[in-house]
């Protein structure tokens, strides 16, 4: 399991043409394990006495945002939680639904939204979408009380 994951970031490395440095191949197996977007900080937290330096991750974060194997999810708290980019396509990111009561973020994979129609005059390149409401757990709850 643990070198599958090592294999599947030096193919996304790979494939970015990035050098596989072991900072980079650490911080994108974090990622990939995780199945989940994460912070900077958990990301940090994750990978413990074997995590580079606060500003080497977020260079190495960079360096996946440029080459687009590494997208930003969303924004909680001031910090960006960031995901793999292979649940993404060229023109949109998959959504992320927030629960407004326990404040969890999920991934709507399946998701597929139609571009949102744009003004004259604008070109559209990357769609984002973040979705709010109640979440199955809290949805029961609601019900309950
Ligand atoms: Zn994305
Ligand atoms: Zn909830
Ligand atoms: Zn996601």
């Amino acid at each position: 399991m643990v070198s599958n994951t090592r294999q599947e970031a030096c193919r996304l490395l790979g494939g970015a043409k990035l050098r596989r440095t072991a900072g980079r191949l650490a911080v994108l197996s974090t990622l990939i394990e995780a199945g989940r977007p994460l912070t900077h900080e958990q990301i940090r937290a994750r990978l413990a006495e074997a995590a580079p330096d606060k500003v080497t991750i977020y260079r190495i974060l960079e360096n996946f945002l440029e080459v687009d194997i590494v997208h930003k999810a969303f924004l909680r708290k001031r910090a960006w939680h960031f995901e793999l980019a292979d649940r993404c396509t060229a023109r949109q990111c998959h959504p992320h639904f927030t629960c407004t009561s326990c404040n969890r973020t999920y991934c709507f994979t399946d998701a597929v939204l139609p571009m949102a129609k744009s003004p004259k005059g604008f070109t559209v390149h990357h769609q984002r979408v973040q979705l709010e409401g109640l979440c199955p757990d809290c949805n029961e709850g609601e019900r309950k009380n």
